[in-house]
Parts: structure tokens; sequence; C-alpha cells
């Protein structure tokens, strides 16, 4: 595949690039809360249609709009990202995501807003990232997480002044190959393995901890977050070839839970469930930590389960 570059030009002939008003902005801010933000296919035809502008017009337009998404109580820097990927119809979906910050722990455990994109996307079907849209330029920590995709060879990065592909922001990487793994996010396959006399009845949380990218440590874990009236939100684990930048079950989940507009408080969350692979087992203290940010934290569950062969 080779890298298709975005024609800025076309944008740069009008004195001003295509943006929301304020209005605007905080009716798309609540509708993507509605939709835990996604934008379809559906949506982003009717809005090209609505503001008469390309689907690049909108994406970039639609930046700051998941800026709003941020939680940042130490940097007050919000951030926000857009991953453009296919879904398994072959349909363009924006996938929004912002930084997470928690107060009172370390820093990191922040959810960068790239991750979050990128999260969003992989949770929700995406095949692949195509592209993102990002509101400032991206942390090497960023650069290296992305570096993981399955298209890390073609990544369009877009920011508001210009575009780049990821090779030029992260020339002579290191990255999956160097440890001798040739699977990648969003390429790997579906787990041929299941857990053994598990005690826990969700088929959604068993199905994405099989199926997290655990290529370095083996832990298939993930998290569920039950809210009282909200449904439930979920992570898996997504490992880096860095390690540092992995993204942890419970930052998934929380981040999944972020971008449904929603705020982290005993009112909303009910209770954290982690289940991992016995033996391989890594995130019970991270679980522990992040949750001891909040100030009335949710019930926890922590299950430990038998991988074996299907
Ligand atoms: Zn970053």
């Amino acid at each position: 595949m080779t890298a298709t570059r975005i024609d800025a030009s076309k944008l740069a002939q009008n004195s001003e690039p295509f943006s929301f008003n304020d209005q605007q902005k905080n009716s798309l801010f609540a509708q993507l809360k509605q939709q835990r933000g996604i934008l379809s296919q559906t949506d982003i035809s009717s809005l090209c249609q609505q503001f008469q502008v390309s689907q690049l017009e909108l994406l970039k337009a639609c930046v700051p709009v998941a800026s709003l998404f941020s939680v940042a109580p130490i940097s007050k820097f919000y951030v926000g990202a857009i991953a453009v990927g296919l879904n398994e119809q072959g349909e363009t979906n924006f996938y929004f995501g912002a930084n997470v910050e928690f107060s009172h722990q370390a820093l990191s455990l922040v959810v960068h807003a790239e991750q979050s994109a990128i999260n969003n996307a992989w949770l929700n079907g995406a095949q692949a990232v195509q592209r993102i849209a990002i509101s400032d330029a991206p942390c090497g920590y960023c650069r290296q997480f992305m570096n993981e995709l399955s298209t890390a060879d073609s990544l369009e990065i877009l920011l508001p002044e210009r575009d780049f592909n990821l090779h030029e922001l992260l020339p002579y990487s290191f990255g999956p190959k160097d440890l001798g793994n040739d699977a990648c996010l969003f390429s790997h396959k579906q787990s041929d393995k299941q857990f053994a006399d598990l005690t826990i009845d969700d088929a959604k949380l068993i199905q994405l901890a099989l199926n997290a990218y655990v290529p370095y440590t083996g832990n298939f874990s993930a998290v569920k977050l039950s809210t009282f009236t909200e449904g439930d939100f979920y992570g898996s684990y997504a490992e880096n070839a860095a390690y540092s930048p992995s993204l942890s079950p419970l930052q998934s989940a929380l981040s999944q839970f972020y971008l449904a507009g929603l705020s982290f408080d005993d009112k909303t969350v009910k209770s954290i469930t982690l289940l991992e692979t016995q033996g391989a087992e890594n995130q019970y203290e991270v679980a522990k930590s992040v949750l001891a940010s909040f100030a009335n934290p949710p019930a926890f569950e922590h299950y430990i389960a038998k991988l074996s062969n299907a």
C-alpha cells in the first residue's frame, strides 16, 4: 500500500478552512456523547451534505469537538484526535478520542488522545486506521503507539497546520518486528484460545480478553466498567513493542466511558471487573492504582482464569 498524501492546497484556496461555530460544535458534541464517540458513514455523509464540505474538511473541523471530551485536570491541555477507519462493512467511520488524566496518580497512567481514538476504533470493529487527525503534534510516546498499527507504513497524520505520514515523524523506528513479533494492532487473528474454569458469565468481556493484543506478555485481559443507568463500557489490553506506551484494559475501558461524556463518580459507576490470564497476570496493581485516584472508588471484581487451546 502506498501513502496517499492529503492535498491541502484545496483548503488553502479559501482564506479560512471550514469550522463549526459554538452552537454547531455543542450540538455535534451532544450527538457524539449519545453515540459513544463515533460518527458513522451515514452521519459523515449527512454532515458533509448539511455543511457543503468534503469529508476531509469535515474531519478537520471535527477535531476541536474531539477535544471537548478531554479530561485533563493536571495539564489543562485538551487534546482531541479522530481515527479514520473502515468498519466490517467497509464503511468509513470517524472514531473520536481525547486525553484522560488521573489526579494524584503517576503521569504514566494517562491516556493520550491518539491512543483513545485508536482504541475506540479497535474496540468497535474498525478493520484498520488509515489516518488520524489530531489537534496538536503527537508526542514521541504516541508516535511509538501508532507504530504498532497494521497501517504504520502508510498512516497519515493530519495536524491543523500541515499533514505528515508517520515515518516522517518517526524515522529509523523501533517496532514489533524488532522483537520478532509479526503481528500488529488491528492485524492479529481471532484468538484460538479459551478460558477454562471461568466463573464469570459475560461473553463480551471474555471475547475482548481473548482478542486482546498481547504479543509481549500473553496476558489476555479485559475490563468491564458497569454503570447504574448508562450501560457497560469495555476495554481490552493493547500492548506496544516499546512496552511503556501499552494501553491497559482499564485505561481502555475508562477512555470509552469518557467518550460517552460521563463523569467517573459513585453515582454513575457501579463496578469494575478485570479478567486476566493465570500465569501472565499483571493488571491488578495498575487497576487498583487508577481506581485509587477517585474519591469513591466503585466495587472492584478480579478474575484470573486459565487459558487453554480451543
Ligand atoms: Zn501522546
